[in-house]
């Protein structure tokens, strides 16, 4: 079974992608819910965190968002650490799940799928692009939120043209039904 990773920058359009071949009966793992569960459920996550923070970044059992988000705002070091401890847990829990699908190829949505590295396990990687400005206006929209903060969330990812470069497919997501073509085509081949 082929093992597709699917990435792009904040607002590319990412997730809309992955619900498109989620049509086709594609299987799609999303890495960054699968990274929130097990920050909550594993308890090898849990002891390297609370060692490393202290007892408040998780209350009443459940991980303090709000806590751990204000250390490791500033904090490269701290970044590092909690992706270095959560996405081992994240890659195992992958495996086991790619066992369990029945389907030609599986797709892992992973924002950050070359910066931590697990781009090397994938066969195929497809990165969806848009325009800067369609980005930032569709995450102002979605969120809530400012031009500022969305800006200060791409900062630490890389750019467009460093993922595309490394990519087997690109996919301009700009026109919806444009882009359900290019989704389409994809498929298609990946079927081959
Ligand atoms: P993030 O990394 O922030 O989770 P993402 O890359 O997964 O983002 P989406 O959530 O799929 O991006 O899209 C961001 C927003 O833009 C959503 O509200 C989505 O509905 C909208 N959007 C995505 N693609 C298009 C499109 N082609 N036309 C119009 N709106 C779009």
């Amino acid at each position: 079974m082929l093992i597709i990773g699917l990435t792009g920058g904040i607002g590319s359009g990412k997730t809309t992608v992955a619900k498109l071949f989620e049509k086709y009966g594609i299987p799609v793992y999303y890495s960054d819910i699968e990274a929130k569960k097990l920050m909550n459920r594993s308890k090898i996550i849990k002891r390297k965190l609370i060692s490393k923070f202290g007892e408040e970044v998780y209350k009443d059992k459940y991980l303090n968002r709000p806590f751990l988000a204000s250390i490791i705002f500033n904090d490269k070091d701290a970044l590092n650490y909690v992706s270095q401890v959560v996405h081992p847990k994240v890659a195992q829990h992958f495996k086991r799940w790619i066992n369990k699908q029945k389907a030609p190829f599986v797709i892992q949505e992973n924002a950050i799928l070359f910066e931590n590295g697990s781009y090397k396990n994938m066969d195929k990687i497809i990165t969806v692009t848009a325009p800067l400005k369609t980005k930032i206006n569709r995450v102002i929209n979605r969120d809530k939120t400012t031009k500022k903060q969305v800006l200060e969330r791409m900062k630490n990812q890389l750019t467009d043209d460093e993922k595309t470069k490394k990519s087997d497919f690109v996919i301009n997501n700009i026109d919806l039904a444009d882009t359900k073509k290019q989704v389409e085509q994809i498929y298609l081949q990946l079927l081959k």
